[in-house]
Parts: C-alpha cells; sequence; structure tokens
C-alpha cells in the first residue's frame, strides 16, 4: 500500500480545502470500500480526509413525508429509521440487502453512492482495465463477464453498478446534495448523477475535484404508494446483485396504475431506470402478458454478452413478478 496521510476534518470548508490543496486526496468514510481498494492497489491516495466528524449524520423528515439523509449516515441506521421504514419501506429493504450486519454499521450514504464496480478486473491490477487504467483495454468483455451488464454498455466498458441502495433511490426520484470545493452548493437528481460509460469508463460521477456529498434529499412517495425491492443473488445473504428491482406503485380503486416507476440493478453500470416499462405501464391494469411484453421492450436495446444473456429473461421476470405483487398491495 501507498503511504498516505491522514487528516481527520472538523467542517466542509476545512475538509474541501485539503482535498483542493493536495489533488491526490480522498475523502474517507466508512473506509469500508477505500481501504480494500487500497490494499488491493488499485486506489492510491496521497491523503485521506475523514468526513466522519463533519455535521452530516442525521435523517430530518419532513411534514411534507420527504426526508433528508445526512451523507454520513451509517446504512445500518438508515435502515432501521422508523421513520425511513415507515414512509421508505423499500429504501430499507435495497439497504438491508447489501453487505452484512458489521458492514452496515461502518458504511455511510455517501460512500455507499461513490462505492466502486465489484469487476474482477478492476480489482486486479495485472489485468487491462479502461476503468482503472484509460486505454488500457477491458478484460472483461473477452473474460468473465456473467456478473456484469446488459444495458448502457459500451466498448470500452461492461461493469455494473454494485449499490443495492442507490436502485432503491433512483425510483425514489432522490436527489444528491453536493458542497462544490468553492462553498456553492449542488442538488443533483440521482438519474444526473452516474454516467454511462461511453468511451471514459474512469469517469462515473458528474461530480468534480474536492465536491463533497452532504445529504441525499428523498421527495415525498406518490399518494397512496406501495413499494418492494427484490434482489437475486448468487447466495441468501453476502452478494451482490445478479439483478434487482426496486418498484414504487400507486394505482386508483379499480387497480390502474396512476404512477410506476422502476429502477433496476445487476444489469447496468448505473442504476438504471425502466422508463420504457413505466410509460408502457401508467394508466394500465397489467396482467403478466403486458408486464412481459414491457420488459422486453425495455431490453431491446441490450447488448449482451455470451455468458450474461440470461440476465434479461430473469429480469424481465422480476419485475412482473414485482409488479404484480405490489398490484396485490394496493
Ligand atoms: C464484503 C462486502 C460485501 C458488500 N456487499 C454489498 C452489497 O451486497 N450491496 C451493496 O450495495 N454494497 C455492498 N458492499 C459495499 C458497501 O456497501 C460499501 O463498501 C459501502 O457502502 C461504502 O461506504 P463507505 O462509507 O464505507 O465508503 P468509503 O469506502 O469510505 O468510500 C467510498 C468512496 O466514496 C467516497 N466518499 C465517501 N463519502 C463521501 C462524501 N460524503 N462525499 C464525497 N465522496 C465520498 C470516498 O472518497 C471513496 O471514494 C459490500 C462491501 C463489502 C466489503
Ligand atoms: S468491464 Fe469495465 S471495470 Fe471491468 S475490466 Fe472492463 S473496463 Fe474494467
Amino acid at each position: 500500500m501507498r503511504p498516505f496521510t491522514y487528516v481527520r476534518a472538523s467542517d466542509p470548508a476545512q475538509a474541501a480545502a485539503l482535498a483542493v490543496a493536495e489533488p491526490d486526496t480522498t475523502y474517507l468514510a466508512g473506509g469500508t470500500n477505500l481501504i480494500d481498494l487500497m490494499k488491493l492497489g488499485v486506489a492510491r491516495p496521497a491523503r485521506l480526509v475523514d468526513i466522519t466528524e463533519l455535521p452530516f449524520d442525521r435523517i430530518q423528515h419532513r411534514p411534507d413525508g420527504g426526508a433528508l439523509v445526512g451523507a454520513t449516515v451509517r446504512n445500518a441506521d438508515l435502515a432501521g429509521d422508523i421513520g425511513i421504514r415507515q414512509r421508505f419501506p423499500m429504501l430499507s429493504e435495497a439497504v438491508l440487502a447489501g453487505a452484512s450486519g458489521q458492514l452496515r454499521s461502518a458504511a455511510t450514504t455517501g460512500g455507499n453512492l461513490l462505492q466502486r464496480t465489484r469487476c474482477v478486473y478492476f480489482q486486479d491490477i495485472t489485468k487491462p482495465c479502461n476503468k482503472r487504467t484509460p486505454g488500457a483495454g477491458c478484460s472483461a468483455i473477452e473474460g468473465h463477464h456473467r456478473d456484469l451488464a446488459v444495458l448502457g454498455t459500451s466498448d470500452s466498458c461492461v461493469a455494473t453498478h454494485p449499490s443495492d441502495m442507490v436502485v432503491g433511490l433512483a425510483a425514489l426520484d432522490a436527489v444528491v446534495h453536493v458542497r462544490r470545493a468553492g462553498g456553492a452548493q449542488a442538488a443533483i437528481p440521482l438519474g444526473a448523477f452516474y454516467r454511462l460509460p461511453g468511451d471514459t469508463p474512469d469517469r462515473e460521477t458528474v461530480l468534480e475535484g474536492g465536491d463533497l456529498i452532504t445529504a441525499v434529499e428523498l421527495p415525498p412517495p406518490p399518494p397512496g404508494a406501495v413499494m418492494r425491492y427484490r434482489k437475486i443473488r448468487d447466495r441468501a445473504s453476502y452478494a451482490f446483485a445478479v439483478v434487482s428491482v426496486a418498484a414504487v406503485v400507486a394505482a386508483d380503486a379499480d387497480k390502474r396504475l396512476r404512477d410506476v416507476r422502476i429502477a433496476l440493478g445487476g444489469v447496468a453500470p448505473v442504476p438504471w431506470r425502466a422508463r420504457r416499462i413505466e410509460r408502457a405501464l401508467v394508466g394500465q391494469r397489467p396482467d403478466e402478458e403486458t408486464l412481459r411484453a414491457a420488459g422486453e421492450d425495455e431490453f431491446s436495446s441490450a447488448t449482451p454478452l455470451p455468458h450474461n444473456a440470461f440476465k434479461i429473461g430473469l429480469a424481465v421476470d422480476v419485475v412482473s413478478t414485482t409488479v404484480l405483487d405490489l398490484l396485490e398491495a394496493v
């Protein structure tokens, strides 16, 4: 591991000033992803600025039904918060579907948003990887890609974003609050926060140097909404998603859907908002056939590789059963 210096920041301005003064600085939150990557030699910061003492460790519930989740709120505290469980139960389910109890007690909201891909070649510094070393090539396309993406990929990279939490946040129309290095504030809708790989897979978000995530805003869900997170994985726990779906639906008394929000995990380099499915379902009382057709349309732009093509049928099934289950609950 490269030697590094460690500073604990006492306020956001100091954290940003430290980050800008030394370009090789990385913020340290729970460290559950960053420290692993430093041990592997993938991340090589010269300085770590610990942000866990900053005043971003609260969840504020708003009278309109929305909430503001501070960036250093631990994943375990987010999942267990009574207001989150009552108003956004799907988000709680998504967080609890990830990692382990021990990891969730250390991991933070901001760190979960910025965790790196689990592509095995990204983590192995002896193998070419365009995300780790721009222009080096992609080992996964001809190699092990069974766990990787089928939507939104490029010839440069087919990695998936690994987070469960952000798939839930995507379906909730969350907004990421950022403090820019100069002190300006920005509110970035989650749908505009992540970048597709294109020919620059090393640039994963729209953040710039010194940007500090301060909070994630959850707008109030649609009136009468029901929601669910469902994750398909190789083991019952402690495994990343092969496919996951976060669904929020609201229906009229005759079960006609008036609001549908679906996000998919495990299939794309970003939390994938399934807009085609949403458009097809609004105003409908969907049955299995309608749902299957909408799902197949969503994946019509997919570019599967030999070992991950199975994800398409799996995702269509998971979306269908999840929406049908939610329709029972409305
Ligand atoms: C064995 C294992 C299994 C796991 N399984 C899952 C799983 O199934 N599902 C899942 O979703 N996750 C899983 N995880 C990932 C885990 O959720 C992440 O490691 C964790 O959420 C990262 O949060 P952290 O606070 O520890 O981030 P850190 O490791 O501290 O930081 C991660 C990155 O975010 C940056 N950062 C952190 N906070 C901020 C901020 N406020 N502003 C700007 N930059 C910031 C850091 O600089 C760093 O680049 C697993 C992890 C492990 C080790
Ligand atoms: S899929 Fe992306 S992360 Fe994986 S080896 Fe290729 S470029 Fe690297």
